[in-house]
C-alpha cells in the first residue's frame, strides 16, 4: 500500500471513530481530499485509492490537473472565486462551495445558464469573523441563500466554513456550531428549492471536532497528502 492510500485508511477510521462517539452514522460524513498544490500525479493516487471528492482552491490549479486525473471524482471549488473566472469554474466544477456575495452567485448564473447546465453550490459562511476570512457574515447568510435558490441554474446544497484557526479548541467549537445553527434555522424556515443536507466544514487539524458539531462533509489535505510547501 503507498503512503496516500496508507493515510487514507488512517483517516478513515478516525472519520469512523469520530462519527460513532458522536452517535452518527459514518456513512453520512463525507472525506474529500484537498489537492491545492499537489501534483496532478498525487490527485490520480488519491483517486486511485478510493478518494471520490477532489477539492481544489484555485481555478488555474483545477484547470491544469482535471484532464491528467480524470472524471472518476467529482471536483469541488473550495477557494475564493474572482467573477472573471466564473466561466471556467462552471466548465470545470461539479460544486462551487465557496459561494460568499450574490454579485458572484450572478455571474455562476450567468454562465450556468450559459452551459446550459444546473451547478450544485454551497454558500461560504465566515463564522470565526476573521477579517481575512471568506465568506458572508452569518447575519446575512439567508439573505444571500434566498438569493441563490432564485437564480434558476443554480441549486444550493447546504453551507460551507473554515473554522476559526486557533490551537484552543473552543472558538473553533463556536464556528461549527454556528454553522450548524444557521443550517437548522434555515432548513426550519423551508426556503423553495434549498437543500440544506450538506455542511461542509473540518481540514486535518480539527475535522473529529467538525463531525461532532454535525458536518457531513470533511475537507483533508496536509493530513492526507504530508505538508504543504509553502
Ligand atoms: C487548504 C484547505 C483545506 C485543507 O486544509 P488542511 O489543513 O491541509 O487539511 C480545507 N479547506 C479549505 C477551504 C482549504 O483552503
Amino acid at each position: 500500500m503507498d503512503e496516500t492510500a496508507r493515510r487514507l485508511a488512517d483517516l478513515r477510521q478516525r472519520l469512523d471513530r469520530a462519527a460513532e462517539a458522536a452517535g452518527r452514522d459514518p456513512a453520512q460524513i463525507q472525506l474529500m481530499a484537498v489537492t491545492k498544490t499537489q501534483p496532478a500525479a498525487a490527485v490520480a493516487t488519491a483517486v486511485a485509492a478510493g478518494v471520490s471528492l477532489v477539492g481544489e482552491n484555485r481555478v488555474q490549479e483545477a484547470d491544469a490537473k482535471k484532464p491528467q486525473v480524470g472524471l472518476k471524482a467529482q471536483w469541488h471549488l473550495i477557494g475564493h472565486l474572482q467573477t472573471n473566472k466564473a466561466a471556467r469554474a462552471v466548465a470545470l466544477f461539479d460544486v462551487v462551495q465557496s459561494v460568499e456575495s450574490s454579485r458572484l452567485a450572478q455571474a455562476l448564473e450567468r454562465h450556468a445558464a450559459a452551459a446550459g447546465r444546473q451547478l450544485d453550490i454551497l454558500v461560504q459562511v465566515n463564522t470565526s469573523g476573521a477579517p481575512t476570512q471568506s465568506g458572508v457574515a452569518p447575519g446575512e447568510a439567508r439573505e444571500l441563500v434566498q438569493f441563490c435558490a432564485a437564480q434558476p441554474h443554480l441549486s444550493v446544497g447546504g453551507l460551507m466554513t473554515i473554522g476559526a484557526l486557533s490551537a484552543d479548541p473552543e472558538p473553533v467549537r463556536r464556528s461549527f456550531r454556528c454553522l450548524r445553527r444557521l443550517r437548522d434555522e434555515l432548513a426550519a424556515a423551508a426556503i423553495p428549492g434549498v437543500r440544506l443536507d450538506c455542511l461542509s466544514m473540518g481540514m486535518s487539524g480539527d475535522f473529529e471536532l467538525a463531525i461532532a458539531e454535525g458536518a457531513t462533509l470533511v475537507r483533508l489535505g496536509s493530513a492526507l497528502f504530508g505538508p504543504r510547501a509553502a
